[in-house]
């Protein structure tokens, strides 16, 4: 279990170590970094009220500490700059490093060695991550191990690291941005739950994102396991180079380990059945295959998972399982009206997969800052299933250009009680009002939480 007696020495050795960004990732590898001893400067050029309660924790501890700017040459200067994964790659702090040859690694790629020997199933993809985590850190505690979820889910991996007590397993989430930076990931599972565009108001190309990705699977031998989405032809093709076992999860193709009997209705793992449908308390045939993704990366992880008890306890892990808020979550249904939130789809093909889910006539709102991909991707089911699109935020007015004549849809501006209120008139008994945004939130709101939580206040009629 354990890993070298001093994992983080030749990092400190290298000089003082500069981190970027005091959020919640960034605090706590400042933290982890003076628990092994290195000297450690800390900024952010934002001076929010919660970067300066972090400033003061982490002065406290002997970080030298900048709030509202970076000091550019000390960042030049330093042996080593570990990034927050929001701060992008042209970002001047980080063109400082680039241009002095300092080290960039994440938040992770910090932890990683201090968590080394604790097996780990890492999850990437466009969509789903977050489920998947959440999903086989409960299958993995159902199986009795002591589990750790972490990374882009919300627990930095540098907490878990400074904890006293180390989790038996580790189920991390890690984004494209983080992976850019956590060049020595090589997990016991590594998983890829989908491809499709995103984050094209931070990347130039596609290409760079997919290739991100990618490197979830750079560290790959002969005796490495992936999880794949054997229905995403992107996925199938781009990981087609990279060694080891694969195992495939698919909705329609029997010959994958894990897939969906539509016609019985059954979760099939490994030749027989895992679980009836109607028993996993998940809407959408997406949640359908982020249960089959999480099952088999579970089961694949290791040999002891794969015995008849060790199944049973998988089936009951996938019923026990409740939706993350935020995802496909119900709020309160009102006046024959269900109101559900999803405002963490932030991009159009997990709205797209929102819509998809829905079994009755929906009122969607859309809207928020604009990320790049045209609104006409959402698809065939803008036709079959929407009433009327509510659109809002910086993003409206092309919304509404993009859907016009595809569906009814109205621009209802930037205050969004009058969003909410409008959408309320719309919808009739027997409809679905759907927050399914395909935008982040950061025109009108701190983030896709904060979203969320006032919709469903509004829904509730607070
Ligand atoms: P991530 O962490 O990758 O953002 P989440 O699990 O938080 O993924 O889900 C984000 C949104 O993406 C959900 O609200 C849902 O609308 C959509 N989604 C979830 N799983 C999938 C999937 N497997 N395929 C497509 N869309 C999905």
């Amino acid at each position: 279990m354990s890993g070298p007696a001093a994992p983080l020495a030749s990092l400190t050795a290298r000089g003082e170590v500069a981190v970027l960004g005091l959020g919640c990732s960034g605090v706590a590898a400042a933290r982890l970094l003076v628990a092994h001893g290195a000297t450690v400067y800390a900024s952010d050029v934002g001076a929010t009220p919660a970067a300066r309660v972090a400033a003061e924790a982490l002065s406290a501890i002997g970080v030298a500490v900048d709030v509202g700017t970076h000091d550019l040459d000390r960042i030049a200067r330093a042996g080593t700059v570990v990034v927050s994964p929001g701060i992008p790659p042209a970002a001047p702090p980080l063109r400082a490093a680039a241009a002095a040859g300092v080290p960039v690694i994440s938040e992770i790629e910090l932890a990683l060695p201090v968590l080394a020997g604790i097996p780990c199933i890492a999850t990437t993809g466009t969509n789903g991550k977050t489920t998947v985590t959440a999903l086989v850190g409960h299958l993995l505690r159902t199986l009795g191990h002591r589990v750790a979820e972490a990374g882009n889910i919300g627990t930095p991996l540098a907490e878990v690291a400074l904890a006293a007590e180390r989790p038996t397993w580790i189920a991390l989430e890690i984004s494209s941005f983080q992976l850019h930076d956590t060049p020595s990931i090589a997990p016991t599972v590594a998983m890829l739950t989908n491809l499709a565009p995103d984050h094209l108001d931070r990347y130039d190309a596609l290409d760079a994102y997919y290739g991100d990705k990618m490197r979830l699977f750079a560290n790959a031998t002969a005796a490495s396991v992936r999880v794949v989405n054997g229905d995403d032809a992107e996925v199938t093709a781009r990981t087609a180079r990279f060694p080891g076992r694969v195992e495939r999860f698919s909705l329609v193709d029997p010959s994958a380990t894990a897939w969906f009997d539509a016609a019985h209705g059954r979760l099939m793992l490994d030749g027989a059945s895992l679980l009836d449908r109607d028993r996993l308390p998940l809407l959408g045939a997406h949640n359908v295959a982020n249960a089959l993704c999480a099952g088999l990366a579970v089961w694949a992880a290791d040999p002891a998972h794969r015995s008849p008890a060790a199944r049973a306890a998988l089936a009951e892990g996938l019923r026990t399982f409740r939706a993350v808020p935020h995802r496909l979550e119900p709020v309160v249904e009102t006046d024959g009206v269900l109101w559900v939130n999803d405002s963490k789809a932030t991009n159009v093909q997990a709205a797209r997969a929102a819509l998809e889910g829905m079994t009755r006539p929906v009122v969607l709102l859309l809207g928020g800052r604009h990320k790049g991909e045209p609104y006409t991707a959402l698809g065939e089911a803008l036709r079959t299933r929407v009433r009327h699109v509510v659109a809002y935020g910086e993003a409206e007015l092309r919304i509404v250009e993009d859907l016009q004549g595809v569906v009814p849809v109205e621009g209802a501006g930037t205050d969004f009680a009058h969003v909410v209120a409008r959408a309320r008139a719309l919808a009739r008994p027997g409809d679905v009002v759907l927050l399914a945004p395909a935008c982040s939130s950061y025109d009108m709101f701190t983030d896709y939480q904060e979203r969320g939580a006032t919709f469903a206040r509004l829904a509730r009629g607070g």
